[in-house]
């Protein structure tokens, strides 16, 4: 065997890491079970790809055990015609083997890329029933990361690990079928030698692949050094505090390691090859002897064409026994694969339809808070015994410090959260009972962070409201105060808002969402304010787009602007996750509470820091603004 010639694939990668080591998976046979129920619906491509891995294994021995033909009736028979035909009989086979390869790999491929398909859409649609709690606890990297490269790691362990599994074992019972039949004691004898080749080379691989480790630490390090000195602000502070020669220092040593280490790392390689070269001559030798000793004192049966045989079958299993070896990390790499997707597959879906869902036939919009008690995770409450009622045709507003629980408090009621005790009801049936789509199709949100998805505005409306027609759309941003800006756009409906709107300003963006929820035409409207302060014109149109909607829609705010406040018919303050005040402004400001200082450091300062003071006296005193002229964003 040429020395590295069938040594598998590169070194790096065959060992598993420290973390590798502490999170490997218990193989249990539930888990082995759930494996395998994913290559169930694809049997009979499983066994096509077994049928062919067995006889391409067969047809590529069988040139080594066609080398003593060969051998003994051709060239030491002299036969020229045996000669020819074992050779041409050779290549044939060899030629079959790589053909058939060439489906296995096609069939493998096939299989591979239907069970990720299956697995993905599968995970697509699980993460789909996750509830809120689960992306907002999850990061959302490891979500696509499940999604991705774990689920194409499966592709990679079917067409590589198992097949490689399968086709090495095969090679290596029929090479030692064959080695056995030829001659027993031979065979033994190369059996005995498989092992001294194999465990060398892999305490040399195992010693070149922690050299290889260390050397990657050293060279971060040396590269930390040379980001944060090269740095400009970096440079100040070397320059500044006179620590260049600390810093020189510093990296001299950590290069100087580096070296020594690159030396170490090509000699561990040389080692490795003298060990490889030795082993591998080391076994035919050896067969060679005892064959020799056996024909020439005790076997005569034995020929030269057979010696020559097991040399070549015994060349042919070194490199099935290191793959096996090696497989054993790629094993346990593939198993943690599993798991990992199975544990996610595992989360269970909170928020699901109730078995007896119902879908009530006459809508009204009557949301009733009783006793809501509600929490993140357990150790913190969050929301203390909330009871208030909205009446169908009304509008509260919530307001309070940040942090308080208002946002929370309008998550239940489209159930992107359950209460944890009481309950939501909408127009009298508890929001757990009724059919999921039905609620969120009744409930409109335009939240604090307005997203649009990548595409046009147009795309972005319809996706509320699929059979929307083009006036539908028109009249929709209209009240939503942005068919000005649209219209004058060179492309009007179908221009792109840029991934996640980004091609527009805040204001554009949040009047767009309004104009999706005003198309959506939901029974109840929730705005959840934006804190961030938006240029006092983009607010003015905001306002005007919501007004109408607060005044004539079931619709909850949560506001942080004095303006959308006095719009509401009930106030609620929210303090700690409790109900601290309600009311009206009025009622409210007489109570020198936490509504009242709330008015006077957060509501009055946003006025006054606009030029709006006359738009605060205009609400207090009821007076009616003048008309201002339409500006742009
Ligand atoms: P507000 O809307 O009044 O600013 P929120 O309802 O957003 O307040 O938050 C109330 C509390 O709940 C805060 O302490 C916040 O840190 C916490 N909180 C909000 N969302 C989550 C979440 N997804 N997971 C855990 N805690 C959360």
């Amino acid at each position: 065997m040429p020395p590295g010639g069938r040594m598998g694939g590169p070194l790096g990668g065959q060992y598993l890491t420290e973390e590798e080591k502490a999170n490997q998976p218990k193989v249990t046979p539930e888990l082995l079970k759930r494996v395998f129920s994913y290559l169930k619906p694809y049997t009979k491509q499983l066994i096509l790809v077994l049928f062919c891995i067995i006889v391409s294994s067969f047809l590529s021995l069988l040139p080594s055990i066609l080398t003593g033909r060969i051998l003994d009736e051709g060239l030491l028979n002299k036969d020229l015609r045996a000669l020819v035909f074992y050779i041409s009989l050779s290549l044939a086979v060899t030629l079959g083997a790589s053909l058939i390869g060439v489906a296995q790999t096609y069939i493998n491929t096939w299989i591979a890329q239907h069970i990720t398909f299956d697995m993905r859409n599968q995970m697509y649609k699980h993460l789909q029933n996750m509830s809120q709690r689960f992306f907002t606890s999850n990061n959302q990297g490891d979500i696509i990361t499940r999604m991705t490269s774990d689920i194409d790691g499966v592709k990679a362990v079917i067409t590589n690990t198992f097949s490689s599994i399968l086709s090495n074992s095969i090679t290596l019972i029929i090479a030692m079928i064959a080695m056995f039949q030829k001659n027993w004691i031979l065979a033994l004898v190369g059996i005995v030698i498989v092992p001294l080749f194999t465990l060398p080379t892999r305490s040399a691989g195992k010693k070149r692949w922690k050299l290889t480790n260390e050397s990657q630490q050293v060279n971060d390090e040396v590269n930390g050094i040379l980001n944060e000195t090269l740095s400009v602000s970096g440079q100040l502070l070397v320059k500044l505090f006179g620590k260049e020669k600390y810093e020189y220092d510093k990296y001299e040593k950590a290069n100087r390691r580096m070296i020594g280490l690159n030396i170490k790392e090509s000699m561990a390689g040389r080692w490795f090859i003298v060990i490889l070269t030795t082993f591998t001559s080391v076994g035919p030798m050896l067969i060679y002897l005892v064959g020799g000793i056996l024909m020439m004192k005790y076997d005569s049966s034995l020929t030269i064409g057979d010696i020559t045989v097991l040399v070549a079958l015994l060349g042919r299993m070194y490199m099935p026994v290191n793959s096996l070896l090696n497989m054993q990390v790629e094993w346990i790499r593939s198993m943690a694969l599993f798991k990992r997707i199975f544990d996610y597959f595992d989360i269970p879906v909170e928020i699901k339809n109730a078995d007896d869902a119902v879908i009530p036939e006459k809508v009204k919009g009557d949301v009733v808070f009783e006793h809501v008690e509600f929490s993140y995770d357990p150790s913190k409450k969050i929301l203390k015994d909330i009871n208030f009622t909205l009446n169908a045709g009304k509008s509260i507003a919530i307001v309070g410090p940040s942090g308080s629980g208002k946002s929370t408090i309008v998550n239940l009621i489209p159930r992107l959260y359950d209460v944890d005790s009481g309950s939501v009801t909408f127009d009298g049936v508890d929001v757990r009972k009724l059919d999921l789509r039905f609620l969120r199709d009744k409930v409109g949100v335009v939240s604090q962070e307005t997203y649009l998805f990548n595409g046009t505005v147009r795309e972005n409306l319809l996706y509320a409201k699929p059979d929307a027609t083009e006036d539908d759309m028109i009249d929709a941003l209209k009240k939503a105060n942005i068919w000005d800006f649209i219209e004058k756009q060179e492309k009007g409906l179908d221009t792109e808002v840029g991934n996640r709107g980004l091609k527009l300003s805040g204001g554009e963006k949040q009047r767009i969402s309004i104009a999706r929820i005003i198309l959506k035409d939901p029974t109840i409207f929730i705005f959840d304010e934006a804190t961030s302060a938006l240029d006092s014109i983009s607010e003015k149109k905001i306002q005007d787009a919501i007004d109408p909607i607060i005044k004539s829609k079931t619709s909850i705010l949560i506001a942080h602007r004095l303006s959308t406040i006095l719009a509401a018919d009930e106030i609620l303050v929210v303090k700690d996750g409790m109900i601290a005040e309600r009311g009206t402004h009025k009622e409210l400001l007489g109570k020198e509470g936490v509504y009242r200082e709330l008015y006077e450091t957060q509501f009055c300062k946003a006025i006054m820091e606009d030029d709006g003071v006359s738009e605060l006296e205009q609400y207090i005193w009821g007076t009616q603004p003048a008309d201002e002229p339409a500006a742009e964003d």
